[in-house]
């Protein structure tokens, strides 16, 4: 190709950017990012930038001065047609496009001042600026997200409660039996957490709960999720999942044309795991982005990832390595009151882990993992048993 365009200003885009220039690409490449910002990362948002221990977090590499890309910020893609990105800015021809627009957090309506959702680094500023000033903070949803903001919340004093609808934290990415092991953590870190807890209503005074309770509260934060930004794209030809997911191929190339996807918006087929998956992942969005770069200047590589995550929240460190999905069996080796593993086996292969306070599990998870090697769950469940001799 000779023009490249990048959609999306965020981690994947900055991402596929550098790896196109790396990989020789001297054509004409163009990033449009809809933030005011040059490209930044967003996990320090709601751990060291919340703290106050960090401002910044622009990534490295400056697209414009040392890779001479056009980056055009508060630039938004509008609509994407055979050989043109359509844009506020104007036109954008391009002989192959990625896509990496990331995604947004889900809303729960309401326009009130005291409510903040944190996706971006003016709402972490914000949020930020909020916190030095309110007392008490309610948080929606025991995500990540939410969990990691009551965390900072709770180390500045403030009086944080944590409401989720369903019977345990990180309900949508885990299931129930994995979720309660995280339940006392909250006391520990003087956080009061009320589960199966509908919230109906957000305003400048707090949260209203089914039932007609209510937590007051000066600061109201969302964390109940986020969507693929992929709206711009209806009617393009470029084939949306239901949940607004663009569905590439192995190769992350998408269509119609030479179109390619990466990072949160990306839906793949896994070989490794069986059947399409989506990630909304730090380490995926760049090791996506590296692929898709190369592939359009015609590698044909593809990409088959062992999923990683991590989260710092509640005073632990949650790492999360596979993909659990369909898996049969779910064991659980440590004890909750130390550090603990929750593995997910299919038959004797391994295909997830989520360890807490214990890295060295999830590097030998990973290795079995993307080895395909076999375990013996029996021994697994020993946590005197390493992983790898299991
Ligand atoms: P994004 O980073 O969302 O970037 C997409 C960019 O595209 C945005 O700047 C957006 O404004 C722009 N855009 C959207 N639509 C358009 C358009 N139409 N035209 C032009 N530009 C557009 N992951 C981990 O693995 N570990 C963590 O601890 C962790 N912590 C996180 C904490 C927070 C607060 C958040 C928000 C995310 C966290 N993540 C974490 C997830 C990780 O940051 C994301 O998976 C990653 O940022 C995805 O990168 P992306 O480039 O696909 O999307």
């Amino acid at each position: 190709p000779r023009r490249v365009v990048v959609v999306g200003g965020g981690l994947a885009g900055h991402t596929a950017a550098a790896a196109l220039r790396a990989e020789g690409f001297d054509g004409g490449l163009t990033v449009l990012g809809a933030e005011p910002h040059p490209p930044y990362d967003r996990p320090p948002l709601s751990k060291e930038l919340l703290a106050g221990t960090v401002d910044d977090t622009t990534l490295q590499a400056d697209l414009r001065a040392d890779l001479d890309v056009d980056l055009r910020l508060r630039c938004r893609a509008l609509r994407l047609r055979a050989g043109t990105v359509e844009s506020t800015e104007g036109v954008h021809p391009y002989d192959a496009v990625i896509l990496a627009t990331g995604s947004s957090p889900i809303g729960l309506g309401g326009t009130s001042r005291a409510v903040h959702a944190l996706r971006t680094v003016a709402d972490a500023r914000r949020l930020r600026a909020a916190l030095r000033d309110g007392a008490s903070v309610a948080v929606v949803g025991a995500g990540w997200i939410g969990n990691e903001v009551a965390t900072r919340a709770a180390a500045l004093d403030r009086k944080v409660t944590v409401i989720d609808a369903a019977p345990a934290p990180l309900a949508r990415a885990l299931p129930g039996a994995v979720g309660e092991q995280l339940v006392p953590w909250y006391a520990e870190q003087g956080i009061d957490l009320r589960l199966n807890t509908p919230v109906t209503g957000l305003d400048d005074h707090g949260v209203s709960l089914a039932g007609g309770g209510r937590v007051d509260a000066d600061i109201v934060v969302t964390g109940i999720g986020a969507r693929p930004d992929t709206g711009w794209l209806r009617g393009s030809g470029v084939p949306l999942a239901p949940d607004g997911a663009v569905d590439a191929d192995a190769t992350l190339r998408t269509g119609p044309g030479p179109v390619y996807a990466a990072g949160d918006i990306v839906r793949w087929p896994s070989r490794l795991f069986g059947g399409r998956i989506r990630v909304e992942h730090w380490d995926h969005a760049a090791a996506s982005a590296q692929t898709a770069a190369r592939n359009v200047l015609g590698r044909d590589e593809p990409y088959d990832p062992v999923p990683y995550f991590w989260s710092d929240q509640l005073g632990h460190r949650l790492q999360y390595v596979g993909h659990h999905d369909g898996a049969e069996r779910l064991v659980l080796r440590g004890h909750p009151s130390d550090s603990w593993t929750a593995l997910w086996v299919s038959g004797r292969r391994l295909r997830a882990a989520l360890a807490a306070d214990n890295p060295r599990d999830v590097r030998d998870a990973r290795r079995l993992i993307a080895g395909r090697l076999p375990l013996s769950v029996e021994h697994a469940a020993d946590p005197a048993v390493r992983l790898t001799d299991a």
